[in-house]
């Protein structure tokens, strides 16, 4: 590709009016951002050997490991700030002291990638800097390369472009359905935040395969005007007949009541999965909702021995933590605890899902 890719300024971009973007192929080695009909970002598209370890993680990150497996045909940015929602600056769900952002803000991807040298800034990636990748197969077979895992090993979800990206830009350029073609005997899930607009045509492809599932992430962070684009865009994946999961980010200082009974105006409360608010590597808040029947995202936590962390609340209020001992008696956890996948009931919200007719990806469906 010889032409550099042009980029607008942040005051040209900061000067269109304020909503999601759209993408498109440009060419094969191209796509365009467009912002209210204006070019705003050009990036080129890499294509590499599907076996390496580049844009599939198999075996999942640390949280979902060796439960569920990431596509990441688009890694490195969000193009939040290009969408001039408010604090559209600011990482999702960074308090006034810019603390406890976005996970995807200071990860394994902005140390790899020499955050300070080339300014890592999950938000303004791809708009100061070169940091978004499209990542393509170089073969142009979009299979998962575990054929031959047993069948049993192969997770029967996949997460797309839902780990430093938006699931929506991955959606409005088709690369989720080519992977979902590709693997009909597979769920791939899309974490949502919506900065991208879907065009009638990829929400059909996306609907007509089956085994794509529609999730939306919401939250009492978001402006009003950002949280009614994404419901609408939520209504708009069941309008297209997708399998659609709401995901509701909550912390103690947010409003999130309202947000939930919006999330219940679409989806039974088993389809809402609640995330509790990870303020650090180290920190994740309790779940407030999980006696209005939501299902939970992070129930599931450990200690630095692998024991699982049982929650214990006293008639006080006061907090305690737990493991089981050796000898089955409860002791203390030992060093940070975290939430991980494994063992999750919820598995993204499949498991509820499954409940309502989804429970075999479409191939299988048919097989049967
Ligand atoms: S949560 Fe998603 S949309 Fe928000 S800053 Fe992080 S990557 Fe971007
Ligand atoms: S819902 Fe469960 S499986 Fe999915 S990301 Fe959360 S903890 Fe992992």
């Amino acid at each position: 590709m010889t032409c550099p890719p042009p980029k607008a300024t942040l005051e040209m971009i900061d000067a269109l009016p304020a909503g999601p973007l759209d993408a498109r192929w440009a060419s094969p080695d191209l796509v365009e951002v467009r912002k209210a009909g204006q070019p705003i970002v050009h990036l080129l598209v890499t294509r590499a050997d599907r076996r390496q370890d580049t844009y599939i993680k198999l075996l999942g990150n640390t949280k979902t490991r060796f439960e569920v497996p990431i596509l990441n045909s688009l890694s490195l940015g969000c193009l939040r700030r290009a969408t001039g929602y408010e604090r559209c600056d600011r990482t999702c769900y960074e308090d006034d002291q810019g603390r406890g952002g976005c996970y995807a803000s200071a990860n394994q991807y902005a140390i790899q990638r020499a955050s300070v040298a080339d300014h890592y800034d999950i938000v303004h990636n791809a708009i100061l800097n070169d940091q978004l990748l499209v990542r393509l197969p170089s073969d142009g077979l979009a299979v998962l390369p575990d054929a031959d895992l047993p069948v049993e090993k192969r997770s029967p979800i996949i997460r797309s472009s839902s780990e430093s990206s938006d699931a929506s830009f991955d959606l409005a350029l088709g690369i989720t359905q080519a992977w979902a073609e590709g693997n009909p005997d597979r769920w791939f899930l899309t974490l949502c935040s919506h900065h991208f607009r879907l065009s009638d045509a990829m929400l059909c492809w996306a609907a007509a395969l089956g085994n794509v599932i529609g999730c939306t992430t919401v939250s009492g962070w978001l402006s009003a005007a950002e949280l009614d684009d994404r419901f609408a865009a939520a209504r708009r994946f069941q309008e297209f007949g997708l399998p659609t999961v709401i995901w509701l980010v909550t912390s103690r200082d947010w409003a999130n009541e309202l947000v939930l009974e919006r999330a219940l105006e679409l989806v039974p409360p088993e389809l809402v999965v609640e995330v509790p608010h990870r303020s650090s590597h180290h920190a994740q808040e309790l779940p407030l909702f999980s006696d209005r029947g939501v299902s939970v995202c992070g129930s599931m936590r450990y200690d630095a021995d692998g024991r699982r962390v049982e929650f214990h609340q006293g008639a006080d209020g006061t907090l305690s933590r737990t493991v089981r001992g050796a000898d089955g008696a409860p002791t203390k956890p030992r060093g940070q605890v975290h939430s991980r996948c494994l063992n999750c009931p919820t598995k993204c919200g499949w498991t509820a899902l499954f409940g309502h007719g989804f429970g075999e990806a479409p191939a299988l469906r048919r097989a049967a």
